[in-house]
Order: C-alpha cells, then sequence, then structure tokens
C-alpha cells in the first residue's frame, strides 16, 4: 500500500508539473496572439425578444490556436486572469469592438466583457474613453458587462464603474444568479441591463424554480428601470416562456451563435427581425 501511495503522488506531481507548464507556455502563446494576429472577436448577436429585431451583439474572443486548434476563452481568460495580461488582451478587444461596431446601424451597440482583473487597473475608464475616442464609435452605443465580483472587491470598483457611467457607457450585470448574493449587489449600482444566466435558461421548462426566479429578476428589473437579456436561448419553447415572464432581450444558438464580424456586417445588412 506503501508503495501505492507514492507512485500516486509521484503521478500527482508530475500532473501538477505538467499542468504548470502547459499555462505557462499557453501565457507566452497568448502574449505572442495579441500581436500576431491569431486571436478574433467573434460577435453573437442579441435580439429583442418582441420582435427579433438585433439590438446589440456581444463581443467574444476566439482563438485559433496554430497545433491546439481553436481554444475557448474560458481556458484562457483565467490564465490571462493570472498573469495580468488580461489589461492588455482586454484593451485589445475593446479597440477591435469599437473600431467594428462603427460599420453598423446606428441603433446597434456593441458589449465587451470587462474582466473584474481589468477594475484593478486606475485606468481602465481613460482607456475605455480612447477606444471610443479612436473609433469615433458613441459612448452610448458601447455597453460593458461586468460580474458581480467586480463590486465584492471594494469602492474603487465602484468609482471606476461610475467613471464608465459618466462616459455614457451602458453597463450590464453578466451571469446573473450564479454568484453568492446576487440581489444585494443590484442596490450597489444602477445597472441598465441585467443578464440572466443560462443554466436558469437552460431548466426554464422543467419542474424547478427556473421559471420562477426569472420572473422575480423581470419585475425586479422592470422596477428598477433596467431590461433582462436571456443567455443561453436554444429552444423556441424557452423563448416563448421568456415573452411571456416579460423579459426584453434573448441571446443563444436559437437565433445565432457567435459569428465573425464579416459574417455580422452581412447579416446586419440584410436581417429585419427574425
Ligand atoms: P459569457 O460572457 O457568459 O458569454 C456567453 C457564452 O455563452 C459564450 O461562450 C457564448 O458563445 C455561449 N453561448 C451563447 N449562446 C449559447 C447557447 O445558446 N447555448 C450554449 N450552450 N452556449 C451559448 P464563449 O464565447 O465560449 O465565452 C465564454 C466566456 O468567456 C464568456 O462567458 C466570458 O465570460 C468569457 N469571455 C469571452 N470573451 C471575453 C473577453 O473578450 N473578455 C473577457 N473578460 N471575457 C471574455
Ligand atoms: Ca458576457
Ligand atoms: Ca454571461
Ligand atoms: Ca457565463
Amino acid at each position: 500500500a506503501k508503495g501505492d501511495g507514492r507512485r500516486t503522488y509521484r503521478f500527482f506531481e508530475t500532473g501538477m508539473d505538467q499542468r504548470a507548464k502547459t499555462r505557462r507556455s499557453l501565457e507566452l502563446e497568448l502574449r505572442q496572439a495579441i500581436s500576431d494576429g491569431s486571436l478574433e472577436t467573434y460577435y453573437q448577436p442579441v435580439v429583442n425578444i418582441e420582435d427579433g429585431k438585433i439590438s446589440s451583439c456581444e463581443a467574444l474572443l476566439r482563438w485559433r490556436h496554430p497545433e491546439r486548434g481553436m481554444i475557448s476563452p474560458a481556458e484562457f481568460i483565467p490564465i490571462a486572469e493570472d498573469s495580468g495580461l488580461i489589461n492588455e488582451l482586454g484593451q485589445w478587444v475593446l479597440n477591435a469592438a469599437c473600431a467594428e461596431a462603427v460599420n453598423w446601424p446606428d441603433h446597434v451597440r456593441v458589449a465587451v466583457n470587462v474582466s473584474p482583473v481589468q477594475f484593478r487597473s486606475q485606468s481602465l475608464a481613460l482607456n475605455v474613453a480612447a477606444a471610443l475616442a479612436a473609433s469615433g464609435l458613441p459612448a452610448s452605443r458601447l455597453e460593458l458587462e461586468i460580474t458581480e465580483a467586480v463590486l465584492i472587491r471594494d469602492d474603487a470598483a465602484l468609482d471606476a464603474l461610475h467613471q464608465l457611467r459618466k462616459l455614457g457607457v451602458r453597463i450590464a450585470l453578466d451571469d446573473f444568479g450564479t454568484g453568492y448574493s446576487s440581489l444585494s449587489y443590484l442596490q450597489r449600482f444602477p445597472f441598465d441591463k441585467i443578464k440572466i444566466d443560462r443554466s436558469f435558461i437552460r431548466d426554464i421548462a422543467g419542474p424547478g424554480a427556473s421559471s420562477s426566479i426569472v420572473q422575480a429578476v423581470v419585475n425586479i428589473a422592470a422596477a428598477s428601470d433596467m431590461t433582462t437579456t436571456a443567455e443561453g436561448v436554444e429552444t423556441a419553447q424557452q423563448r416563448n416562456l421568456l415573452y411571456i415572464l416579460g423579459c426584453t432581450e434573448m441571446q443563444g444558438y436559437l437565433f445565432s451563435p457567435a459569428i465573425s464580424a464579416v459574417e455580422v456586417r452581412r447579416l446586419l445588412l440584410t436581417h429585419s427581425g427574425m
């Protein structure tokens, strides 16, 4: 048994070692990717539930790795956050998304995810202002998606949010319902929009509490002048329930996955409702 234990331990150590190495090399390659064109922003349309018209598109990062193929942002964003590279990466996405959105019809906004780590830098509002100025995109057409992790941190983050709001950009609370005490965060900042996490939408037609939770979120949002976006809508049944519950917008494979900038331009030229 002793021998087995040691072997297990050694195996575990090697596993850890391997993971750390992979992480380190991914970090180096990600640094490289920012400058060599293997990173790309895709865009997922968000549509009004009532008429199916596209109101905004969310920028989602894609990394075409030369050997590993497509790497999911769920895998490389945490690495970028740990290494601090997210600041550079975040600025790159902001610039790319604003520059792309000036080509879209005036009523279509662009949404960009901002990591809690970016809120630790003192210059977030300045960086956002720089991206707007460089692209010529009006602030009102930019929406920043943040998670409640931003609000847990400190008052400095709250100040930054108010600075961003003063610029005229819209602020959405992303992945709502997945954190610890989400409801209290709604009081800390006047968000423009709540994005209801996909986990609730997935179960909305089931026997559990999901549809009641969505209904409660929609009611709270309406009472505070916020709109609601349902994430991960995949079926017409989910869409119909969300419509009945009074949700404002939806995003998901039912309408479209994230698509390339070229495809979005083409879609926006021809699209006039679902
Ligand atoms: P998120 O912000 O919650 O983005 C929504 C995710 O759900 C996207 O995954 C999208 O492709 C996926 N999705 C959309 N509709 C459906 C659907 O109907 N069904 C299913 N199963 N999935 C759907 P993606 O693109 O892999 O991004 C994962 C996460 O990575 C994002 O979650 C976001 O947290 C992060 N991320 C992506 N791009 C950026 C970025 O530029 N900056 C930062 N900080 N984070 C990013
Ligand atoms: Ca998001
Ligand atoms: Ca989300
Ligand atoms: Ca998410």
